[in-house]
């Protein structure tokens, strides 16, 4: 660390991903599917011909936005596209923390709410879940009247507990706060239903997507966000010219023209988190949660000698030491279906050698 480091920055962990060899690869809420052959070759066709590559891409995404709206039935005012929610998420609370403002983001959830919070000078306050990871809502609205946040945070499904959030509560906490509401619903393909339309009706709520999850574009960054036209509007002041690569915003477009390829993708890995969930609830020293993303977090019987078993035998999850809630737990995604067979297997065997 230099001198140079904003003080209040001193102690921010950096966001690490350890390159730890595997052969089958669970711990990141990724696709296990790469894009389809039929989006590969008309990729290929871009880049041997249709994209200028010399140009600036088109700044604001336009084309891909038009795409959305059809796709969600929503008006390209209302949406904005970044280079992943991760970009997004940071361009929200930018434009609406300032210095000492404080945030609520549920915990455990997804961490980078907290540390561009920090970033921006914010404090991040965390409400914790309730023990079965519900939104526990009296707490919410306690905190609110205690910390007055400009931004509650909700993630539903939930990363890493996988559980949704009522519809009614988030339009009950809509209704009654008037501070920002940010809905992430980065896993929403899987289970639960989108709130998109009906929250951009509001004047404070946003609502976050991802093309890294169901889409199987994680390696091309591409997010986008909806909301009402004038608060759309308040975040384009904030958000860097040309964010988006030409080729992403391409690559997003071929994908959402294949969009039964995806539709079938995400009902097989539904399916196989159903058996997943079922093969977990039948070997002793494991209990999972139920969850409705493309992921399960379940609790071990010696969770992080688990996680080292599993690493031995070449399979990369999740586990959480660092966070006190879940420090027993692994969250595991679902895979293609000869790797969640194999993850099983080693289960078995792992857990009886545990369990002895
Ligand atoms: N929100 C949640 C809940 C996530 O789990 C993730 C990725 N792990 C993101 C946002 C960020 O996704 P991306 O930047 O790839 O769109």
């Amino acid at each position: 660390m230099t001198q140079y480091l904003r003080k209040d920055l001193e102690n921010l962990t950096p966001y690490t991903v350890e390159h730890i060899p595997f052969k089958i690869k669970l711990d990141a809420n990724e696709s296990p599917f790469d894009l389809p052959q039929s989006v590969r070759k008309a990729l290929a066709a871009e880049i041997l011909g249709g994209l200028s590559f010399n140009r600036y891409p088109d700044s604001d995404s336009y084309i891909l936005r038009e795409k959305l709206a059809h796709y969600l039935s929503l008006h390209t005012s209302q949406l904005m596209v970044g280079t992943g929610s991760d970009e997004l998420l940071q361009i929200i609370i930018n434009a609406f923390v300032s210095k000492n403002d404080t945030v609520l983001c549920p915990h455990p959830s997804f961490g980078m709410y907290a540390v561009f919070t920090r970033i921006a000078g914010g404090m991040p306050v965390n409400v914790q879940l309730d023990e079965d990871f519900a939104y526990d809502m009296e707490r919410i609205f306690h905190y609110i009247k205690e910390h007055k946040p400009k931004i509650v945070f909700l993630c539903s499904p939930n990363n890493p507990t996988g559980n949704v959030i009522d519809r009614k509560d988030v339009l009950d906490l809509l209704n009654s706060y008037n501070g920002i509401v940010a809905l992430d619903e980065a896993y929403v393909e899987f289970g639960g239903s989108s709130l998109i339309r009906e929250l951009v009706e509001y004047p404070n709520a946003i609502v976050l997507r991802t093309f890294s999850k169901a889409f199987g574009l994680a390696g091309l960054r591409v997010g986008y966000l909806a909301a009402c036209k004038e608060l759309a509007e308040d975040l384009y002041r904030v958000k860097p010219p040309y964010n988006m690569s030409s080729f992403s915003q391409r690559a997003a477009c071929i994908m959402l023209d294949h969009i039964e390829i995806i539709n079938e993708r995400v009902a097989e890995i539904i399916l196989s988190r159903e058996k997943m969930f079922r093969s977990f609830e039948g070997i002793n020293g494991i209990k999972p949660y139920p969850s409705e993303a493309n992921f399960i977090l379940a609790k071990f019987e010696g969770a992080e000698r688990v996680y080292g078993r599993l690493l031995e035998n070449g399979i990369l999850v999740r586990n959480f030491q660092n966070n006190h809630l879940i420090r027993d737990c692994l969250r595991i995604t679902v895979g293609k279906k000869h790797e969640n067979d194999n993850l099983i297997g080693s289960l078995q065997q792992i857990m009886s050698e545990v369990l002895k």
